[in-house]
């Protein structure tokens, strides 16, 4: 939004002394008679960091909410003239009142600013939640950088310390409020010199865990929490050394997205709020930390790591792995984490990686968190991988040692544009993260891989989308991209809709206006929202504004409402074509019934082949049929997790028992929940099948994260 932008240049350019002194002394005038501009330039000077880099949500808000107010009252002559009044009356209110009371505080070396009375009440806005699955009231005090200091006790499991926030008082309430879950809270302090404090704890509701309210004052800057975590804190998973590849050292790696942050750290854990942190983290010296931040290349020799994320980030990209890890540079700013035995396999497998970063840079703009690395974590990791910024935490199932998996990589890489820089402000957004980086994905394996592949990615992305929304309902609200989530777990809500719907409807605009114009509006669009949460109604502004304002006619040529905010799939989806699939739909049919695969494999290669292979295998295929495959292919046997879970999902549906014992190794060795809960679901649909199926869940359990387990429980206890 233009508002924005000129609001936030002024107020930098004042900030940094780059307005010429009688543009300056202009401002500062001008501030004399305006309470809303002199907390407009003080309200971001209390910040440590630039201005642009890392607005919150709610900074943002409030400096929209500003630049109306000064609309309404006239009293710009130059560049804010422009501003355009879109907010509601309410909203006016709001600001008036917040500004009210950042006013009755007096702040050192700031002129001399005559206070307004502002008749405002400001008990309507004082409950309202911005993000459904957050306690937090960010509007009011909201924190802006994080100073923790823990230690990790692979004995008794916990994690202890304390996490010191920089919060800025904006309304001068006297409470603020935190999520916490499974966590014991200590104390509280206020200040640098720890003034002890009273806090108080929410009931706990599901999944959402207590609210912390901590009594604060209109001047506190800073609230220490020292805590404790939970015997059974969800975001940690603690691995004794026989859960590791290298079976000598315990492993702790955490998951914060979507809402387990919380469980581990006390925030405001919202992806609409942003903080910078610096943490100092003591291990057993035996081990290396690694956090979502700058991160060290070797193990320091008494266990204590020091970290620093510079850039603004929310708290579901907080992370840290601990364990016996070691380091290899893959080029300059890429390189691989892995325990010493996945160390050399993983660095073969991702040698792309630089390459990667590259093409990206060249579609989307600069690559804006310094260094990109992966860490590679034991089995029982509960995803593909996660985009903990500067170091993305991967699966090591991608590591199918011909590296046909590394696409993986690529959407990992994609999220330190889509989701990272920009971010879907609460989870009912969560297809601006997916869609876009899905979309993105598929555009940098094409400018590294090629075409073909792309396109083959493609096809089976939309796939998965059809039956997605034949799974949930062509008219179930879960199949439009605007998410329903609230009062539901947003982690129960995941499915391939947000990614591959998300994907279809970019595509859709893509082939509207042309790729070499969709793409200067994205880099754009990623330029212009950097560091910042974006919703999903202020993309449709930025999309009118920038793209179909250019157009007329154009929201109604992609259906833009349809997509966004209907369920199903909607008419004008991009059907997308591959020949090599095409010639592998040509063998299969030539079958006429009876499958003859000698000599295939000389035909069907790559693993994306494969895949289609065996998802294009009539119905009618036998067990006795996927013996004859199985001979010419081996996918049994298979090093490539997706092939296996094709197979295998196939097998325990056709009662192919040759693949049964594999299929129980795969499960207690694998905790990714994209393969674990199908196939689980698959066995369960026979009586047989379930009481194999109970049978190795037993000895599985306990390998998986609670991400996972959490699903597959959750499946058992329907089926009871
Ligand atoms: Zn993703």
């Amino acid at each position: 939004m233009e508002t924005n932008k000129n609001t936030h240049i002024l107020i930098q350019q004042y900030l940094e002394g780059e307005l010429d002194e009688k543009a300056m002394h202009e401002l500062e005038k001008q501030a004399l008679d305006d309470p809303f501009l002199a907390d407009a330039i003080e309200g971001y000077s209390a910040t440590d960091v630039p201005a642009g880099t890392s607005l919150s949500f709610l900074q943002r808000q409030l400096a929209e909410r500003i630049a109306q107010q000064q609309e309404n009252k006239n009293v710009f002559y130059f560049t804010w003239q422009r501003i355009s009044v879109a907010a509601a009356g309410c909203l006016l209110f709001i600001a008036a009142s917040i500004l009210f009371w950042m006013k009755s505080q007096p702040k050192d070396g700031n002129p001399a600013v005559k206070e307004k009375q502002v008749d405002v009440n400001l008990n309507a806005f004082n409950d309202q939640r911005m993000d459904p699955h957050s306690f937090s009231l960010p509007s009011q005090a909201v924190v802006s950088h994080l100073d923790l200091d823990i230690n990790v006790d692979f004995t008794s499991q916990i994690i202890s310390g304390k996490a010191a926030w920089t919060i800025d008082n904006l309304s001068k309430t006297d409470t603020i409020v935190f999520d916490t879950r499974q966590l014991d809270i200590q104390k509280v302090t206020l200040g640098d010199g720890y003034e002890q404090t009273s806090f108080k704890l929410g009931e706990e509701t599901p999944f959402l865990g207590k609210s912390l309210k901590v009594a604060i004052k209109p001047s506190t800057r800073k609230v220490t929490i020292w805590y404790k975590t939970g015997k059974a804190a969800d975001a940690l998973q603690w691995l004794n050394p026989a859960q590791t590849a290298g079976k000598r050292y315990p492993f702790l790696f955490t998951q914060s997205q979507a809402i387990l942050a919380r469980t581990w750290i006390p925030c405001q854990d919202s992806p609409g709020i942003r903080f910078t942190y610096n943490a100092t983290v003591s291990v057993p010296p035996a081990l290396m930390a690694l956090m979502s931040a700058e991160n060290p290349e070797k193990r320091s020799e008494d266990g204590k790591y020091h970290f620093k994320q510079p850039y603004a980030i929310p708290s579901y990209l907080m992370a840290l792995a601990v364990g016996d890890i070691r380091f290899k540079p893959i080029d300059r700013r890429t390189g691989v984490y892995a325990e010493p035995v996945t160390l050399d396999k993983a660095a073969w497998e991702f040698a792309d990686m630089g390459k990667m970063v590259g093409a990206a840079e060249k579609l989307y703009g600069p690559y804006q968190w310094e260094r990109y690395d992966v860490l590679v974590l034991p089995p029982s990791f509960p995803f593909g991988g996660m985009e903990n910024p500067m170091l993305t935490f991967a699966t090591p199932t991608v590591i199918a040692g011909d590296r046909s998996l590394v696409s993986l990589i690529a959407h990992e890489l994609a999220h330190s544009w889509s989701g990272n820089l920009v971010t879907n402000v609460t989870w009912n957004d969560f297809w601006l993260n997916e869609g876009f980086t899905t979309y993105f994905e598929r555009r940098i394996v094409e400018a590294v891989y090629g075409k073909q592949e792309a396109e083959m990615q493609e096809m089976l992305g939309f796939d998965l989308l059809k039956e997605a929304v034949t799974e949930i309902g062509a008219n179930n609200q879960d199949t439009e991209l605007k998410g329903h989530y609230e009062g539901r777990d947003p982690d129960e809500g995941v499915s391939d809709i947000p990614y591959e719907k998300g994907y279809a409807f970019l595509k859709v605009i893509e082939k509207e206006v042309g790729r070499a114009r969709f793409d200067a509006f994205l880099k754009e669009y990623f330029n212009n929202h950097k560091f910042r949460s974006v919703s999903t109604d202020e993309f449709i502004s930025y999309l009118e504004e920038h793209l179909a304002g250019k157009e007329p006619g154009l929201k109604d040529k992609i259906k833009l409402s349809e997509w966004i905010f209907k369920p199903g799939i909607p008419g004008n989806a991009v059907q997308p074509v591959s020949a090599r699939f095409n010639a592998i739909d040509n063998i299969v049919s030539s079958w006429k019934g009876k499958i003859n695969p000698a000599g295939l494999k000389g035909k069907i290669t790559s693993a994306n082949e494969l895949l289609y292979f065996i998802k294009a295998l009539p119905d009618n295929t036998t067990s006795a049929d996927m013996a004859l495959i199985d001979k010419e292919f081996g996918f049994t046997s298979s090093g490539n997790s997706e092939l296996q879970f094709a197979w295998y999902l196939l097998a325990i549906r056709k009662q192919y028992k040759p693949a049964y014992p594999r299929i129980e190794e795969f499960l207690i060795a694998v905790g990714r929940r994209k393969f674990i809960l199908p196939l689980y679901q698959e066995m369960v649909k026979t009586g047989a099948g379930k009481i194999w199926a109970e049978k190795i869940y037993k000895k599985a359990r306990p390998n998986y994260h609670p991400v996972t387990f959490r699903s597959v429980d959750d499946l058992f206890n329907k089926e009871v």
